[in-house]
């Protein structure tokens, strides 16, 4: 793991930014003697100081196709390897990010802004990411039927092939595993590729996968951007299918440049507004300060860069001004830039969520907590700091109220009446999660089956287990991840009829 040590005393050295490379067939392809790679580069930079930390290339269609033939070729092996033999390789990837955990949390969190505590989770996530297909593969089962007593069916399942596995900038090591983990584990190959403002995890993977003994051309890592890196990747005759978590428009990207290759899998993990509903009885005594902290945490969390915050909050009437001001003064307490809040994740995103914040001043929202924060200067690096900010006041249809902001911004409205509750919350063109917060066990039931959304937590936030159906409704995706539903996207069925 020459990389990891690299990686490691770069750390500590902080004199010059690295440079990332490729992982193709089992190897980098370092910059010097790389004729596949461009030598066009992209600058990443440290959200909490603004500095530069590392360059990586930016992959040509040439370059991608390469990487992509690398995966063809591994795949007839791979896909034929025992199960049992998948699955030691793939506990030794875990156990290996498990022994490397603390450097991976920490460029984790110096890469992507978020604090250093909330890195080390999404590791140990992405280890269990590892583990839990490691497991499910050799636990599989497959059901025979006997027809009328003249024939046998049962349903063969074998690896799709060679993946695209693209990711988002907000939990790079986590999301892009959720991917790598199953797609290996089902037998594909792959090509992955991280978002160019977080990729130095993807970076460091590949010196595991090295250790872990996963054959060359298996996996393969690139860096780039999506225009070029990211549209070859997809668009790619050879590659049998897309796994992309991301953006809704890039997932109609997509779609578009993927139209005419109608067998080819996509599983498109895309954005959210989601809605948090606060009822009045979830702010009785006994269970107010659950509420309260479930509310926030689902809000500020990673700074609001998770495509399962609730951005948008609904409390019932009667309890919305003792709402607001006790989550405002819980927030401000427990949500401390610098400590319990990161940095945003780059200056691009910095400004995107500057100019919503401008516009709430001019359209007279009311802050409870936070300001516009000021446009940053060009000439000095400086962190990208947005303290968390409430807001109430916030017309129906305004730009703030329906977009994803993807940061520490909530609005809070009021509602009356359960059916209003469900309406104001369906109202968005996402379906990714909901929350819901109330004491009555007949309307977490009633409420919770009428949202319209792929994930709906009541009283919590985040639980997940590896098996459930992950995946959105409406504008936030299409497809579902998770045991078996990602064993749905990444091997094809046949059905056989053998005469009884
Ligand atoms: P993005 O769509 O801009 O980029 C995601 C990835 O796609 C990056 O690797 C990018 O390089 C690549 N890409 C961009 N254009 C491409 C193209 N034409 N072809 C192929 N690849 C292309 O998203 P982002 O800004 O990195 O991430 C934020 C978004 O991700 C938010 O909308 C958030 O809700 C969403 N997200 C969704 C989930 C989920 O599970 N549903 C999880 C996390 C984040």
């Amino acid at each position: 793991c020459h990389t990891l040590e690299k990686a490691s005393s770069f750390l500590t050295s902080q004199r010059h930014p690295l440079s990332l490379y490729n992982f193709v067939g089992g190897q980098y392809i370092a910059p010097d003697n790389a004729s596949a790679e461009s030598s066009q580069r992209i600058d990443s930079y440290e959200p909490k100081t603004g500095r530069l930390i590392y360059t990586l290339p930016c992959t040509q269609p040439d370059a991608v196709e390469e990487a992509i033939k690398n995966a063809k070729a591994a795949f007839p092996s791979w896909s034929k390897t025992s199960r049992a033999e998948r699955s030691a390789i793939l506990r030794r990837v875990s156990e290996l990010l498990q022994q490397n955990r603390e450097l991976f949390a920490v460029w984790e969190s110096i890469d992507q802004g978020k604090t250093l505590e909330r890195a080390r989770i999404e590791v140990d996530r992405a280890i269990s990411n590892f583990s839990y297909f490691s497991t499910f593969i050799l636990h599989e089962q497959t059901a025979a039927r006997m027809v009328d007593g003249v024939a046998l069916t049962y349903e063969h399942r074998s690896p799709a092939g060679v993946f695209a596995l693209i990711s988002p900038w907000n939990m790079p090591l986590y999301l892009l595993t959720w991917k790598i983990a199953p797609c290996l584990a089902f037998g594909c190959t792959a090509v992955a590729k991280p978002s160019e403002v977080t990729s130095m995890t993807a970076f460091l993977l590949g010196g595991i996968f090295q250790k872990a003994g996963v054959p060359p051309g298996v996996i393969n890592i690139i860096f780039g951007d999506g225009a070029t890196t990211g549209a070859a990747l997809v668009a790619s005759p050879l590659v049998n299918g897309v796994s992309f978590t991301g953006g809704t428009q890039t997932g109609i990207a997509i779609r578009r440049l993927t139209a005419h290759q109608i067998g080819k899998h996509l599983s498109l993990e895309l954005g959210g507004k989601n809605p948090t509903l606060v009822f009045a009885d979830s702010m009785d005594r006994l269970v107010r300060e659950r509420t309260i902290r479930i509310a926030a945490m689902a809000a500020f969390e990673n700074q609001g860069e998770i495509c399962l915050c609730g951005s948008r909050i609904y409390v019932e009437r009667s309890v919305h001004d003792d709402f607001v001001r006790e989550f405002t003064a819980y927030v401000k307490d427990k949500y401390i830039v610098g400590k319990t809040v990161g940095a945003v994740a780059s200056l691009q995103h910095y400004d995107k969520i500057r100019r919503y914040l401008e516009l709430a001043v001019e359209e007279k929202a009311t802050f409870h907590l936070g300001s516009a924060p000021p446009a940053l200067q060009d000439n000095e690096p400086q962190g990208y700091w947005i303290e968390p900010i409430i807001l109430t006041d916030v017309a129906k249809d305004s730009a703030i109220q329906i977009d994803e902001i993807f940061g520490p911004v909530v609005t809070i409205t009021p509602f009356d009446g359960e059916d209003a509750a469900v309406q104001l919350a369906n109202d968005s063109e996402y379906g990714l999660a909901a929350i819901l917060l109330t004491t009555d066990g007949s309307r977490m039931r009633r409420v919770g089956e009428q949202l319209e959304a792929g994930l709906v937590w009541v009283n919590c936030w985040l639980v997940r287990e590896l098996g459930t159906p992950f995946g959105g409704m409406k504008n936030s995706g299409t497809g579902r991840e998770g045991g078996e539903h990602s064993r749905n996207v990444f091997t094809v069925v046949r059905t056989l009829h053998l005469p009884a």
